[in-house]
């Protein structure tokens, strides 16, 4: 069988005065003032309780956009419970009528429903107009799409056979239910985690983040809408670390698709591994967690994409990507050159709601976030090793704004230059341009975390000597661009190291992960 040949969804431009952006901000308008209730969907039926949490807008903490329905014990169960009933009638169901629900969700999400979950990613979790419309329409559409031609691809590979024998290859759901657990930072990973475990013919229980809500309830309309039956997939909303220990002691669990932090995963793996004589299956853990990811420069890097890569890399969705570029290694050759150019782009750049599509820099996302980039930046204003050369403001007065901030430091290892902040800062560190080759190795053991990275040269040779020092440093690794934006089909997406399994997301990779293969030979 063929499916479409999946194509990028091409990226709208939203010129000022364009229908197209008088359409998005006025569907932003409208959905701010309407307030919200959003259950959970359990068993494809909506589930309200009688505990009753407030959403509120980053760019507005006193706004209230509406409540959603916490859920408890009783509702984890069924969710699993759900899960369960639906297995058999999902699993046996041919791929073809599985792929479909999701095409149509992807086309929902290219047409009718675009406007809608943009607006729902701005408000709720403050992305600009670009920034929303590469992630909760384009990557999201085409997470949908290239799914299911590389399902395809890994249902083809099939063993050789000989005269005689027939030997077939079948790559059956994992046997039990599974969890997806998935960040505020993109709509689309919240929409691929389960999506892509529930493609490969899986149930899923899915726990989004507290503060990506407001777009999940879009996600799930979506999904329904184009026919996702009930007990496919469950979203609950509940105490993260209550709500997994019930689901990891479950004999049925059979896996995790995890995107957060490396501390919360690394509290899973220890459960599941303290669990594993109660399962039925070994489960697979899947899981991207942080960065800490470096661009370096060297002597023959161009300064206006070096300082371009860095603002952009660096403060894109306030630096509130796992990939973002979070330290920097400048060679002193380069530097007055970059940082004249780094602080011309800065000057233009401007703060403030998304509902103003001329704002690139938006809010953090609540104020654990607001604190912690505010105490970098404090201790950075105190420290003899530090200077913050741009930026450094902070204003919670309406919102949690923080300014793109660049701190220049001494010390290559200078706590932010070591530590995932997760927020618009960028933290530089000014090497002697003979110390090249030492610069390299100070990449690479700076960090324990291996996500993205970029570097920069015309030098060919340096190229070389980049790739093979930094080979284990970055999962994704770019030359001469910067290290955010992977897109689906074209940069398969993962870390090593502390950050993440490194299965591929938006690849055959990740999703031969969610199947459990079964040899068939057959006897003429
Ligand atoms: N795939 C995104 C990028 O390349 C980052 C995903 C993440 O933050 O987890 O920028």
């Amino acid at each position: 069988s063929r499916v479409p040949a999946p194509k990028n969804e091409p990226v709208r431009s939203y010129a000022p005065g364009s229908a197209e952006i008088k359409s998005l901000i006025s569907t932003y308008k409208k959905m701010w003032k309407e307030k919200v209730e959003i259950p959970m969907i359990i068993d494809g039926k909506e589930v309200k309780t009688d505990e009753k949490a407030s959403l509120h807008s980053p760019q507005d903490h006193k706004h209230t956009l509406g409540f959603y329905y916490k859920g408890n014990k009783k509702h984890v169960d069924d969710a699993i419970k759900s899960c369960l009933k639906a297995r058999k009638e999902w699993a046996e169901l041919p791929w073809e009528q599985r792929a479909s629900i999701f095409l149509k969700a992807a086309d929902l999400l290219a047409g009718p429903y675009r406007d809608k979950i943009n607006a729902a990613t701005m408000i709720g979790q403050s992305k600009n107009v670009f920034q929303a419309e590469i992630d909760s329409a384009c990557e999201a559409i085409d997470f949908l799409r290239f799914n299911v031609q590389f399902m395809t691809e890994l249902y083809s590979e099939q063993p050789v056979s000989d005269a005689g024998i027939w030997n077939r290859a079948e790559y059956r759901p994992l046997e039990g239910f599974t969890y997806a657990i998935t960040p505020f930072n993109f709509t689309a990973i919240a929409l691929n985690l389960p999506t892509s475990m529930a493609l490969m013919g899986n149930v899923v229980v899915w726990k989004p983040s507290a503060t990506q809500i407001y777009s999940a309830k879009v996600i799930m309309d979506v999904l329904m809408e184009a026919g996702l039956p009930a007990g496919v997939i469950n979203m609950v909303f509940s105490g993260g670390a209550e709500t997994s220990q019930q689901i990891l002691s479950h004999p049925d669990f059979a896996g995790i698709h995890f995107t957060g932090s490396t501390e919360v995963f690394q509290s899973l793996w220890r459960q599941i591994g303290e669990n594993i004589h109660l399962y039925k299956t070994y489960p697979r853990i899947v899981g991207e967690t942080g960065g800490k990811d470096f661009v370096v420069a060297h002597p023959s890097a161009i300064p206006s994409q070096v300082a371009t890569a860095l603002v952009r890399g660096a403060f894109e969705y306030q630096g509130q990507k796992c990939s973002a570029a979070s330290r920097a290694y400048i060679p002193k050759s380069l530097w007055k050159e970059v940082k004249k150019i780094m602080g011309a782009q800065l000057a233009e750049i401007k703060m403030g709601s998304p509902e103003d599509p001329s704002n690139f820099v938006n809010a953090v996302i609540d104020k654990n976030s607001f604190d912690k980039c505010k105490g970098y930046i404090d201790r950075a204003n105190k420290s003899k090793e530090a200077k913050v050369i741009f930026g450094g403001g902070c204003d919670a007065k309406k919102g949690w704004f923080v300014e793109p901030t660049v701190i220049e430091t001494s010390n290559p290892h200078y706590e932010s230059m070591e530590e995932e902040i997760f927020g618009p800062i960028l933290t530089l560190y000014v090497y002697e341009d003979k110390d090249w080759k030492k610069t390299l190795q100070l990449v690479d053991e700076t960090s324990p975390y291996a996500l993205t990275g970029a570097i920069f040269a015309q030098d060919r040779y340096a190229i070389n000597e980049a790739t093979k020092a930094l080979e284990n440093a970055a999962g994704n690794f770019y030359i001469n661009d910067k290290p955010t934006g992977a897109v689906v089909g074209q940069q398969p997406f993962g870390g090593a190291r502390a950050s993440g399994t490194n299965d591929k997301a938006g690849s055959k990779m990740n999703l031969l992960r969610w199947v459990s293969a079964r040899s068939i030979k057959e006897n003429f």
